[in-house]
């Protein structure tokens, strides 16, 4: 919403307490309450900052449904079960979900649908996106009633912010958000053992001197509740992000208006994102008792869960135009030039067997 505001934020908090761990200046920028980027109106879509695969098309939210549905049934189509999205955005993912669940699984469409959603303005969108169905808004995970949860989140951890470590060639130190004439990252103190286990540094191959790993305190928090949740009272939670498998390198991006700009300059006015490692989540997931599924890419999922066969049913052969939309659609989501490699899908569900439909061998 304002740069200037975080700025002063900023600049505050470092005289108060010295240089900011990256995670806590990224929350900052996002979900402040006063000034927040995610606070600010247009943020998603043609007219905002950028588009999200939900936005791309209604396939998208149907075949998630769809998949989430199977794993309904195979769970022994619990009765009480909750639907959840966390980090809905416009409300445009869930809308697509209900619409796609009310003909294939009329009894999976009652249940009730929980948003994860810290910011009151895009409460507000979702509100109008949803109207006619209810609703309950929380500020994270844990006011969940203790039921079983299946659960979507797209593009909801990369904004959950990371913190940085750099190595000096004998020792792995935090990297700071520090502010002298403008905003720096500068290199901290030296990290301490539980800092090192939860960067997961023992898994580093060759380290040399200026390499940068990343670590999501907050991902591993959700990640375990989610995890914990599942395993004592079943469902599914899916999760669909652009990452990797590892914690190398600094991924922190921002955009404003379609275009790459500088994170901290512009921090509150622009969507600052970063990479999910799913290794982390994984081992999250694993150590909560549960278990952790792929990632694929989502070019795989999508195809191996129908895509080109939705794509072909919606098609229409009195509206040529129509079909080269949905067709262009599905290219935007699964070609590896657009976002189907760089997006990953992964999947926590309780401990047990086999490989659902999307993430089976190719
Ligand atoms: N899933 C949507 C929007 C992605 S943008 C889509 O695909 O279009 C990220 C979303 O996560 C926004 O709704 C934002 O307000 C929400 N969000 C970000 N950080 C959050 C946090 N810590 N807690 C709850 N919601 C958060």
């Amino acid at each position: 919403m304002s740069s200037k505001k975080f700025s002063e934020w900023a600049k505050k908090e470092i005289s108060k307490s010295g240089p900011l761990r990256l995670s806590k200046a990224i929350s900052a920028a996002l979900i402040h309450p006063d000034f927040g980027y995610y606070y600010s109106k247009e943020i998603i879509g043609s007219r905002g900052d950028f588009i999200t695969a939900p936005e791309v098309s209604q396939m998208f939210g149907e075949l998630v449904g769809a998949f989430l549905a199977y794993i309904w049934d195979v769970s022994g189509k619990p009765s009480n079960s909750l639907f959840c999205e966390f980090g809905p955005g416009r409300g445009t993912l869930s809308a697509d979900i209900y619409s796609a669940l009310a003909q294939i699984s009329p009894q999976f469409s009652c249940s009730p649908l929980h948003l994860i959603e810290t910011s009151t303005s895009l409460r507000d969108i979702q509100k109008t996106t949803l109207r006619g169905q209810t609703v309950y808004w929380h500020d994270d995970f844990k006011e969940i009633p203790n039921q079983p949860l299946f659960a979507v989140a797209n593009e909801f951890f990369d904004a959950l912010g990371v913190n940085q470590a750099i190595f000096d060639g004998t020792n792995w130190r935090h990297r700071l958000l520090d502010f002298d004439t403008q905003f720096e990252l500068i290199t901290g103190p030296i990290l301490k053992a539980a800092e090192l286990e939860a960067f997961n540094v023992i898994a580093l191959k060759n380290q040399k001197k200026g390499i940068i790993i990343e670590y999501s305190p907050k991902a591993v928090q959700i990640s375990t509740e989610i995890a914990l949740h599942i395993k004592e009272f079943g469902g599914a939670f899916l999760i669909i992000d652009y990452g990797k498998t590892n914690q190398m390198g600094d991924t922190i991006q921002a955009v404003s208006n379609h275009k790459p700009v500088d994170p901290w300059s512009n921090a509150g006015n622009a969507d600052i994102s970063h990479w999910v490692d799913f290794d982390c989540i994984r081992r999250a997931s694993k150590n909560a008792g549960a278990r952790f599924v792929g990632p694929v890419s989502q070019s795989q999922f999508f195809t191996q869960i129908g895509i080109k066969q939705r794509a072909e049913m919606l098609a229409s052969s009195e509206h040529p135009e129509i079909n080269r939309a949905l067709f262009a659609a599905v290219d935007r989501l699964i070609s590896p030039a657009h976002m189907g490699n760089l997006f990953q899908v992964g999947l926590i569900i309780p401990a047990g067997e086999g490989l659902p439909p999307g993430f089976q061998a190719e």
